[in-house]
């Protein structure tokens, strides 16, 4: 797949970024809202605009002279953001007009950036052509007006700015689309033999719903007897382990380097030579006990000659794109610091992109047994959301933790792409609304009446029905922690999609 293009918002505090920000991220956010600890600050997240899906960056305040520590850092990464990105968008207050500090912004970005969209915010019952005449003399040509408060013109905004990917990822969509139509026709296929079955073994039963045999159902070795005569949609893989792509990603200094020397060993430590621009990591192949993996660099370990140059220590862009490149995420945190928000931010990305997961605290070994019960219950109460992850404590610098590290990346791949065969998750789906039904909503109850898989990595259990527009929230959450106890789905996000059909 080709990688998503990367969207920088840049622009004075209050201009209205984050309004924009929500505003593209919406229908992706939901799927991430409201799950305690995650922030409602957030500065990562993806974007869909018709069939092109891409990466938003909210660079927060872009001051043109940073202050002093932390603020130094976030301005640094700000800039590089802006090095980095396809696009920028540059956002100015209509209502305010035009100030000294937009003009050294549009100063500083028409050095750095590759390709800027200038809109004009707050705009909503001004005239076009005053909001145009004000700014054009920053010299960044027309300026779009839009109001991201009221939605105008927002969409054109982005189209405007992902138009040259347009016809790549609409080929793309195409592609998907026709799949998932086989998909949904096998399932259909599965469902219509496993009724006949059914109604031939449960002659007379009443119900005519086909129930697990015996033992529980929908363990993955089951072994129900009737899935043998059920298509497949995809067979197993007949060549082995597959290399899983890890990524380890995480802030400036909680020891992704160090990690990624020790698992790589000693004798892969001859110096890599692979040039490339800041934005684009480094792939290792290494092998680990004979299973085949590819390490996805993001800290620079294996830049040319050993440019661990602070510029190149940290690139929110990298990190986002080897999050979507990966299988697996090992998110890395520093016992030492606890959770920061650009954890917590990073963290939110992984489950938006739907990636397995694998959290490690690093650095256990620099803290006293009293700041490690805090940060247990500090990790419990942030990182609430990503309760489906499997967390180690260890110490990358004396090697400690790795080998169960690994194991966790094994089991999380092996989970993000188990195949759940279409009668194993109707009869599971069944079950779970034997034992509680959506509610009613008004004189319809939503009916659920098979389920298939729409997709791996992560997996998307697709259920089919009537009504199923009034499932409510709860009911989806309901459902999706069943089919993770089900099928044993630990370390990656699960996703539940309903399609109302006849
Ligand atoms: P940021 O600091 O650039 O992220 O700005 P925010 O998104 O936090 O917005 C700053 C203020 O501007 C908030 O009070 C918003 O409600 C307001 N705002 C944002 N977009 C619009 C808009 O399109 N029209 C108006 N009138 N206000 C807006
Ligand atoms: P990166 O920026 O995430 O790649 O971090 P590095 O791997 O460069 O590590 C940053 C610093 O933390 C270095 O000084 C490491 O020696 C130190 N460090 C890494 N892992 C550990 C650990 O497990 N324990 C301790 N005490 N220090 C560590």
């Amino acid at each position: 797949m080709s990688s998503l293009p990367v969207v920088a918002l840049v622009g004075r505090p209050n201009v209205g970024k984050s309004t924009l920000f929500n505003r593209l991220t919406r229908s992706r956010a939901a799927l991430v809202a409201d799950r305690p600890g995650l922030t409602r600050d957030r500065h990562y997240g993806r974007g869909r605009t018709g069939e092109i899906p891409y990466i938003v960056i909210d660079t927060g305040g872009f001051e043109p002279v940073a202050k002093q520590g932390i603020e130094v850092e976030m301005a640094r990464q700000a800039r590089q953001a802006v090095l980095e990105a396809d696009v920028v968008l540059f956002i100015v207050d209509g209502r305010q007009g035009l100030t000294a500090h937009d003009r050294e912004i549009a100063v500083e970005l028409r050095r750095n950036a590759r390709r800027i969209i200038l809109a004009v915010n707050k705009a909503e019952g001004m005239q076009r052509e005053a909001v145009a005449a004000e700014f054009h003399e920053l010299g960044l040509g027309d300026p779009l007006a839009i109001s991201a408060a009221h939605g105008d013109g927002v969409r054109e905004l982005a189209e405007l700015a992902l138009a040259p990917y347009a016809e790549e990822f609409e080929r793309e969509a195409q592609r998907a689309r026709t799949e998932a139509e086989v998909e949904a026709e096998l399932a259909e296929a599965a469902r219509a033999v496993q009724q006949a079955r059914a109604a031939g073994l449960t002659k007379g039963a009443g119900t005519g719903a086909a129930k697990a045999p015996a033992g529980k159902a929908g363990t993955p070795d089951g072994g129900a007897p009737d899935d043998a005569a059920v298509p497949e949609a995809e067979p197993a893989d007949p060549r082995g382990p597959r290399r899983v792509k890890v990524a380890v990603v995480g802030r400036p200094n909680a020891g992704k380097s160090t990690l990624i020397n020790a698992l790589l060993g000693e004798e892969r430590l001859i110096a890599f030579d692979q040039p490339g621009t800041t934005r684009d990591s480094v792939a290792i192949d290494f092998e680990r006990g004979r299973k085949p993996y590819t390490l996805i660099d993001t800290a620079g370990v294996r830049r040319r000659g050993k440019v661990t140059d602070m510029i190149e220590k940290f690139s929110v862009v990298k990190t986002l794109q080897a999050i979507e490149d990966c299988n697996v995420c090992v998110l890395m945190l520093d016992a030492r610091e606890g959770v920061a928000d650009q954890d917590a931010n990073i963290a939110g990305y992984i489950l938006e992109a739907g990636r397995a997961l694998v959290v490690v605290v690093n650095k256990w070994d620099a803290i006293d047994e009293s700041e490690r019960e805090r940060l247990k219950s500090e990790l419990d109460r942030r990182l609430h959301f990503l309760s489906f992850a499997r967390t180690h404590y260890i110490s990358a610098l004396k090697g400690k933790g790795l080998g169960a590290v690994m194991r966790s990346v094994d089991d999380a791949f092996s989970a993000a792409t188990r195949k759940l065969s279409t009668p194993k998750l109707t009869r599971a789906l069944q079950e779970a609304v034997e034992r509680q039904q959506p509610p009613r909503k008004g004189p319809l109850r939503p009916k659920l009446r098979y389920a298939h898989q729409g997709g791996q990595n992560p997996p998307i259990v697709i259920i089919h029905g009537t009504s199923l527009d009034s499932v409510p929230e709860t009911y989806r959450r309901y459902l999706e922690s069943w089919f993770r106890d089900q099928f044993k789905l630990e370390g990656t996000p699960l996703r539940i999609e309903f399609r109302t059909g006849a």
